[in-house]
């Protein structure tokens, strides 16, 4: 069974007066749900959010992190300094970091290890751009991106894995991906992974959707058999709209 996720990335919002009073909003409105609610924040304010849901189900992720274990890397955060603050789960590829930072494959491989050696959980993000979509090499990209960052991991570190399909063309664009290509490139994903381990890897792995969802459509794309949740942007940084999102998983 695999377990559904609704994960809220912040990306560069909230002071730390606006995280606190965000997430005590969240821990108020909170609904109940069998799945996993996340909030990702940024490093600053991780120790903020940390102390805030003490007694919440919410878990707290990071935005990023070193491959390294320490040492001379200025204005870098590591694994273990995550792991002291109780934060163990880390978003690793996201397509801002990829597009803004120079991050590839062969740099988000040695992250995702790492991670995996921590024993952080890594919500890996990945997806194709609109080029990508239009000259319909989207399942390759995506197969490529897979391969080259994860593929060299053994089947047990998958564990400690979800997945985030975010087309980039969809992020923070207002443009979704229909819940129909979502379905369609989340079962791909599935197959793809199916191959290169087995079923069992394949079928147990999250894999959440991400791009302008949005309490109006998460209904619609969270139905679909090979979407395990969500993650987030823009509509959680509203405390009524990422509830509504959680209500509709
Ligand atoms: P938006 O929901 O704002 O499109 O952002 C998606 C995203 O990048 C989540 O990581």
């Amino acid at each position: 069974m695999r377990t559904k996720i609704v994960a809220g990335n912040w990306k560069m919002n909230k002071n730390l007066q606006e995280t606190e009073a965000l997430l005590s909003e969240l821990s108020a409105m909170l609904p109940d749900s069998n799945a996993e609610i996340i909030v990702a924040p940024t490093f600053v304010n991780l120790q903020a959010a940390i102390n805030s849901l003490q007694s919440s189900t919410m878990k707290v992720a990071a935005q990023n992190m070193h491959f390294a274990e320490s040492g001379a890397y200025t204005g870098e955060i590591s694994a273990d300094m995550l792991l002291s603050l109780g934060v163990d789960i880390v978003i690793l590829g996201h397509s801002e970091r990829r597009a803004y930072f120079g991050e590839d494959d062969a740099l988000l491989a040695k992250k995702v290890k790492t991670a995996v050696e921590k024993g952080l959980k890594t919500i890996f993000c990945f997806g194709e751009e609109l080029e990508d979509r239009k000259s319909e090499n989207h399942f390759s990209v995506v197969e490529s991106q897979l391969k080259n960052a994860l593929f060299d991991l053994d089947a047990s570190a998958w564990k400690s894995i979800i997945l985030a399909y975010e087309p980039v063309w969809a992020i923070g664009t207002g443009e979704t991906a229909s819940p129909e290509q979502a379905q369609e490139m989340h079962a791909f994903i599935r197959k793809t992974i199916a191959d290169a381990y087995n079923a069992s890897v394949a079928d147990d792995v999250s894999i959440l959707y991400g791009g302008s969802v949005k309490p109006n459509n998460a209904a619609e794309i969270f139905s679909k058999p090979d979407v395990d949740g969500g993650l987030i942007g823009g509509a959680s940084l509203v405390a009524s709209d990422f509830v509504a999102i959680i209500e509709a998983i």
